[in-house]
């Protein structure tokens, strides 16, 4: 029930890799037979990708991941400017790798507004159009929350930072493979993608990047050796490429039975959460991922119902752990949720391999663990006595 963390490789994926890493092994850098085998595979892997997704070959940079992307977007971006643009907005629910990159710009003397966002965690178009401002550089947007589901209006919102000759970045690394990716590329000038979301390797993911006049948008970030148009060097990793496009392939192929399967067992083991009593939806509407969903538990404590889960069901709570505190979800609380109900939170995550035996035993489990810490809660016991009296 954490798919949303990462996914095991699928065994086509690896199927699809093996041979590059002990047979196939050249550098695709390398000018005789075995650089040239590698060099195919990898050309071959990125037509794979962009004829799936529908967007031109040259769009694709390969990194190690959406870490990666995002520090090369962010970062990147902010050191060409030569000082001329200084404002970046990034909305407040962003992922981590984003928020954490924001903050090093800002030691850096780059000027971030944090968007606040609403109950249901959509960005509000009026406040965003008022953050704009002549010296913005980039917006960076969460297309898919990965805590909540949610998708984002792109389209509304590529409208404001176009109209105000600002770039659009999309963090879209939980979209590739449960949603359809055409806003993301219609409206986005970045976006950043990782394989392992997908049913492929860890450390190997893709920007999409619309080029500018000179073919080139990207700038240089990690230099050395010239490779991807000196946009990211460093000798492409074959076997991962192979894999991650196998991956995307596979994904796409199903995508609409798929939706149809995950999304009748999400909103099976939703309903079922929702009945426990005094349940919260953290993931309301209807423009959400298929496989992810979010409940709070009111009169829970938060950590220790996931260490009761621990070992019977793998779900998230998306708080996160500091040496010596355990702090609540900041996309929860960006939605005006109070710090305690955050805690008190779940974020299951369907997959590919989850079953419908498997949802009814998540909820049963997780049933029971609510019940259990209520009981132990004098406060839960006391709940209605106030009202009681009045
Ligand atoms: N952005 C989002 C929305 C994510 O969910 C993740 C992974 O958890 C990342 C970025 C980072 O991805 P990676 O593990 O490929 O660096």
């Amino acid at each position: 029930m954490d798919y949303n963390a990462t996914t095991p490789c699928r065994k086509e994926v690896v199927e699809a890799m093996l041979p590059y890493f002990e047979h196939d092994f050249g550098n695709p850098s390398s000018d005789h037979a075995h650089g040239w085998m590698a060099k195919d595979a990898i050309e071959e892997a990125t037509t794979t990708i962009a004829n799936t997704l529908h967007i031109p070959e040259n769009d694709i940079i390969y990194t190690s991941g959406a870490t990666e992307g995002i520090n090369m977007v962010l970062k990147g971006l902010a050191f060409e400017t030569n000082g001329k643009k200084r404002h970046m907005i990034v909305t407040s629910n962003a992922h981590k790798a984003v928020l954490d990159c924001c903050g090093y710009l800002e030691e850096k003397g780059f000027d971030i507004t944090y968007l606040p966002v609403d109950s249901q965690g959509l960005v509000s178009l009026t406040e965003l159009e008022a953050a704009l401002r002549s010296d913005t550089l980039l917006v960076s947007i969460l297309y898919a929350n990965n805590e909540t589901g949610m998708l984002q209006p792109l389209s509304k919102i590529g409208e404001l930072v176009h109209a105000n000759n600002s770039l659009l970045f999309s963090d879209a690394t939980q979209a590739l493979g449960k949603v359809s990716l055409t806003p993301v590329f219609e409206h986005s000038d970045f976006a950043c993608f990782s394989a392992h979301k997908v049913y492929g390797p860890k450390g190997i993911g893709w920007v999409y990047c619309k080029p500018n006049e000179n073919g080139k948008a990207l700038p240089g970030f990690i230099h050395g050796g010239g490779q991807q148009k000196g946009q990211r060097g460093g000798t492409l990793n074959t076997p991962l490429i192979v894999g991650m496009a196998k991956a995307i392939f596979l994904a796409q192929e199903n995508l609409e039975k798929e939706t149809k399967r995950i999304s009748a067992l999400r909103d099976f083991l939703e309903e079922g959460l929702l009945q426990i009593d005094q349940a919260i939806s953290n993931s309301t509407g209807t423009h959400r991922l298929p496989n992810t969903l979010n409940v709070s538990f009111p009169f829970v404590d938060g950590s220790k119902l996931l260490t009761a889960l621990g070992l019977k069901v793998a779900v998230s709570n998306g708080s996160a752990c500091k040496a010596t505190s355990v702090a609540p979800s900041h996309v929860l609380t960006s939605m005006g949720i109070p710090s305690g109900l955050a805690m008190a939170s779940i974020r299951c995550s369907l997959g590919l391999s989850t079953t419908s035996e498997e949802v009814k035993q998540t909820l049963d489990i997780i049933t029971t663990a609510v019940e259990r810490q209520r009981a132990d809660n004098i406060l839960w016991e006391q709940r209605y006595s106030k009202t009681e009296q009045t």
